[in-house]
């Protein structure tokens, strides 16, 4: 057997983020390998055998890793246009410029979209991609190669589109795919990428994109393929008061009952925004166990509506949170959505203690990890489970004199991070990429932004 590989970190305030929500405002964790093996307070056991690194980390606060839930990596060529529009302008202005996107094009904006993310403290990323226009190569590979690159746990929602205009959608028909080919693409990607073991790095979830751009048919085979295959569900659901109007009028029924009727509620599936939700929806994601993606600055950004996340947490849905496509939230960093979080529920009298820092950071960790089916391995610092997580830098001019640790990172200033491992390995040394280069990818990102603007100026496909 293999020598333990120890990692001792201590002298740091510790939010561990588990049941209990246990903390230490100085303590100690010892990573042996990929996984957790010991947090408390206090130093460290002495004569720990294989220390292969010790941290002095006073002046931080450990936390578990950030999970994203809900992205959009190619949005991030198309960031600062349509900025004062709502989801359904946007979507018209944006789309035909999506549709000219190809495989160097989404690498580099995944690579860029990683990037920002993972130097905030991300240790588990996802993208839901869903334009895959004809002849633009392997978008789905693009995106895991530049995942893999990163060092971050990952998640592909394989997303799909098949209601074009023609058919009374959103989208352009050239941005479209057929019901069949969407579903065999995406049958085959799971094939390729997904992997069900603890400690997976890639995982797949089968995501057609919303209920107004994808057929009623392909959201029940979608259903179908996903639950045949063991893998999760996910879309975008009750954004807009559009989209709500849209399904009565197509469906006679709001969006969550669509969405029940054609075997989307589940434990299984989670779903972004669900932002126009009215009693009955929300007892239906409890009952069923839906869980939900909170995109605080995207739907400040659109417009949309504020989410009613503590009625959603008071009735048991799961909840995470996302970033959104970086089209709708130019920052693109989950960090910033932590704050986001806390001050977007509290809008409006009364609403002093709606979400407090600790919820925002429990939905930004554990939840994350609830709605996309990983639970038992990520979202806490706790014995046995891997070693996702991220030591904070409190100790500057932005946060030093913040006596309370979890307060400075959810309501101060982006805190610096100072390490952030996955399964153990580190991915952000002193607030920069281990494994990929910032200053090249920032360089990449611009050209590609630019080649596709080119593109789109020299007028629609054929
Ligand atoms: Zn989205």
């Amino acid at each position: 057997m293999e020598a333990p590989r120890r990692i001792v970190i201590e002298n740091c305030s510790i939010a561990t983020v588990d049941a209990e929500d246990t903390e230490y405002a100085s303590g100690h964790l010892v990573v042996n390998g990929s996984r957790i093996e010991a947090v408390g307070a206090g130093r460290a056991p002495k004569g720990l055998e294989n220390v292969v690194r010790r941290v002095d980390a006073s002046g931080h606060l450990l936390t578990p890793g950030l999970v994203n839930t809900h992205h959009h990596f190619y949005q991030w060529l198309t960031r600062g246009l349509a900025t004062d529009h709502h989801l359904f302008d946007w979507l018209v202005a944006l789309y035909p410029i999506w549709a000219r996107i190809d495989e160097e094009m989404v690498y580099a904006a995944a690579q860029g979209s990683l990037a920002m993310m993972a130097r905030g403290g991300v240790t588990t990323a996802m993208d839901h991609h869903y334009i895959y226009p004809k002849g633009s190569g392997d978008l789905s590979g693009a995106v895991v190669r530049a995942a893999r690159e990163t060092g971050l746990r990952f998640t592909l929602a394989r997303g799909s589109m098949d209601r074009g205009a023609s058919d009374g959608g959103l989208p352009p028909d050239f941005a479209v795919e057929t019901l069949q080919g969407a579903l065999a693409a995406t049958e085959a990607t799971i094939k390729e990428h997904h992997d069900a073991s603890f400690g997976a790095l890639t995982q797949v979830a089968v995501a057609p994109c919303s209920p107004f751009s994808v057929s009623t048919e392909l959201l029940r085979e979608s259903a179908e393929l996903a639950r045949s295959k063991g893998v999760r569900l996910h879309t975008h659901g009750s954004e807009t008061v559009e989209e709500e109007r849209f399904c009565h009028e197509l469906f006679g029924m709001g969006p969550t009952d669509y969405f029940e009727s054609t075997g989307w509620l589940g434990e299984d599936v989670w779903m972004a925004h669900c932002v126009h939700m009215n009693d009955s929806d929300i007892a239906a994601f409890a009952r069923t166990g839906t869980g939900v993606a909170h995109c605080p600055s995207s739907n400040a950004r659109l417009a949309a509506g504020i989410a009613r996340v503590p009625d959603l947490l008071a009735a048991g849905v799961p909840v995470g949170l996302g970033v959104d496509g970086t089209a709708s939230n130019e920052s693109g960093e989950l960090h910033t959505e932590l704050r986001n979080a806390v001050l977007i529920n509290r809008l409006g009298a009364h609403r002093e203690a709606a979400l407090t820092v600790r919820q925002a950071l429990r939905l930004g960790t554990y939840g994350g990890a609830q709605v996309l089916g990983r639970a038992r391995e990520i979202g806490s610092l706790e014995p046995g489970k891997l070693a996702d997580l991220v030591l904070w830098k409190l100790d500057t001019l932005a946060h030093a004199s913040i006596a309370d640790p979890v307060t400075a990172l959810v309501l101060g200033a982006a805190a610096p991070v100072t390490l952030a491992l996955v399964g153990g390995e580190p991915v952000v040394e002193n607030g920069r990429l281990v494994h990929v280069d910032e200053d090249a990818i920032a360089c990449s990102t611009r050209t590609e932004a630019r080649r596709l603007a080119r593109i789109t100026a020299q007028g629609p496909s054929s």
